[in-house]
């Protein structure tokens, strides 16, 4: 027999071996003898009290055996003289397209702009170091997409687009750790989400998938509305059937051909800010209700914010919690920032996004012009704003708390994680009052929710931009573009996902609809 339970475990009681055991005995009325196995379903931190608890979810086996596979089994097959699906981009969307390809017995052929996640570690270090950004590999182009070098979080709401359990189950049997099963608000890490995409890379081969690194897609040759070829920068032309396009929302280039191609585009609405970075201990006293160092048992604390500004929501994005803030322009002459954590969490600063939500029918009117790509635009002159205010380089332009929201300029700046360095700059009269002014107020609020979290130990960076794509690629039920016979507009870039996840639940949602219109 097996029974699921919840327990509630205090920081003394979690030191305990047989914890789990004793009390599921305990609450169950079972003899320990009896139960075989306890196994951990789910695990979540209380900590709305001073008293942080432990919550768990497991699953009480009784006189019965815990049963030894999952109940997710991956089976690929030689897909070397199968049909051919074309997939452009090898992010979360690409990958997952290209294994859910292999599992219906069709062979993927992956065009990819970047380097390997090897070579990459290279051109990661220029821009960090020289200020160099190589716009084909970069920390969002290159093996792995922009899901390689960040949090791993792998939290998502989408849970009615897919199967999500089937996405962390795929991770595990690619080389995650099983707690990503059991975590309420599982991550990878940065230092582990390399190994795990070249696993995933190794298998796609083993199976007869092809994979082109720095292959960059230029044009898409059409016919009577149907996608016939596309072509590569090296000057190559490939005939397709079918095309799943997983660019992400970095691939400006994709949108510019389309939009010259005149093939429909929409603009969309998304949300932009900064990045806001305190010392980890200042979030850990807050949340943990504690002074000095969080309990050794604790995780570095995360938060989520969100606070009403003049009808916009201002909220926290993308937080990480024991991270560094990273240089994520894809160009150079642009600042853009974003965040990553190691799996470990232990660095001594936690950032987050802080953004507000945009209103691309509203607050673009100067950028009327630019049609879909009106958002795009308003996104390219932020970031060009940030690099010069930055000094012309990947140093960001950034400015302490209570300075930003007081109008100061800071004459001194805090301790950051950001490699390439900051200076100091007037970001409250650099934003564009819609995003800066909104930002002013949102901060003073969070510091009501969170006491202690306004304060100028922390300072704000420019420009976290790419939050989501500012264009949706319009498909119609089957996943088909609208317009395009055979073209798949797929994860973030398409407008259909907004993070790992979700764009891995896309890329197998159109391998499916893909190979259903071969
Ligand atoms: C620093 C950072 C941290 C992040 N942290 C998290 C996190 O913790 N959790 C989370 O859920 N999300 C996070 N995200 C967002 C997440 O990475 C994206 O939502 C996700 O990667 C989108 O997947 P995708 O496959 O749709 O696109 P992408 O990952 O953007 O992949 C697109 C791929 O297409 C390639 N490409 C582009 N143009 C071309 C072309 N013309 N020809 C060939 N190839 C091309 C690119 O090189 C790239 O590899 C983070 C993003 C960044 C930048």
């Amino acid at each position: 027999m097996v029974k699921e339970i919840q327990l509630r475990i205090n920081l003394v009681e979690e030191l305990k071996e047989d914890i789990l055991l004793q009390k599921s005995s305990k609450q169950l009325g079972v003899d320990q003898n009896e139960i075989s196995a306890v196994k951990v379903l789910r695990k979540s931190i209380d900590a709305r009290k001073k008293d942080i608890i432990f919550n768990y979810k497991v699953a009480v086996y009784i006189d019965e055996k815990i049963p030894e596979k999952s109940d997710y089994i991956f089976d690929y097959k030689d897909v070397s003289n199968a049909k051919e699906i074309h997939i452009i981009g090898f992010g979360p969307a690409g990958m997952y397209a290209a294994l859910r390809c292999i599992e219906l017995g069709y062979k993927p052929v992956v065009l990819e702009r970047g380097k390997n996640v090897q070579n990459r570690r290279r051109d990661i270090k220029a821009i960090n170091q020289d200020h160099i950004v190589n716009n084909n590999s970069n920390y969002c182009f290159g093996e792995g997409g922009a899901g390689t070098y960040s949090d791993g979080k792998l939290y998502t709401r989408s849970l009615k687009r897919g199967d999500v359990r089937r996405i962390f189950e795929n991770l595990v049997f690619h080389g995650a750790t099983e707690q990503i099963l059991i975590d309420a608000h599982p991550h990878i890490g940065t230092n582990k989400l390399p190994k795990i995409i070249e696993n995933i890379r190794e298998n796609i081969l083993k199976f007869g998938g092809e994979i082109h690194f720095e292959t960059r897609v230029t044009d898409f040759v059409l016919k009577n509305q149907k996608i016939q070829a596309i072509q590569l920068e090296n000057g190559n032309e490939l005939s397709v059937n079918s095309v799943i396009l997983a660019t992400g929302h970095s691939a400006r280039d994709i949108y510019e051909l389309m939009h010259k191609k005149n093939i429909a585009l929409k603009a969309k609405s998304f949300a932009m800010g900064v990045r806001v970075e305190h010392p980890q201990e200042i979030i850990d006293q807050i949340q943990y209700h504690c002074s000095g160092e969080r309990d050794e048992l604790l995780p570095a604390a995360a938060y989520s914010l969100v606070h009403q500004v003049n009808n916009r929501g201002v909220y926290s994005f993308c937080m990480c919690p024991g991270g560094f803030i990273v240089p994520a322009a894809t160009a150079n002459g642009e600042v853009v920032v974003n965040g990553m954590s190691p799996s470990r969490r232990n660095n001594k600063f936690a950032n987050s996004g802080i953004v507000v939500e945009l209103n691309i029918d509203k607050d673009f009117k100067k950028y009327e012009e630019f049609g879909a790509l009106k958002g795009l635009e308003f996104q390219k002159d932020l970031e060009k704003i940030a690099f010069f205010a930055g000094g012309r380089s990947q140093t960001a332009p950034a400015q302490r708390l209570v300075d930003f929201v007081d109008g100061k300029l800071s004459t001194e700046l805090n301790e950051t994680s950001y490699q390439p360095g900051l200076k100091s700059a007037p970001l409250h009269s650099l934003l564009p009052k819609i995003i800066g002014g909104r930002l002013r107020k949102g901060f003073v609020g969070f510091g009501q929710k969170m006491h202690g979290y306004y304060t100028n130990e922390a300072n704000i960076v420019g420009v976290e931009s790419r939050t989501s794509s500012p264009i949706n690629i319009p498909r119609t039920a089957n996943l088909e573009h609208t317009q395009i016979e055979g073209l798949f507009p797929c994860g973030e870039g398409g407008g259909y996902a907004g993070g790992i996840v979700s764009a891995a639940m896309d890329g197998e949602r159109c391998a499916e609809a893909a190979i259903a219109k071969l």
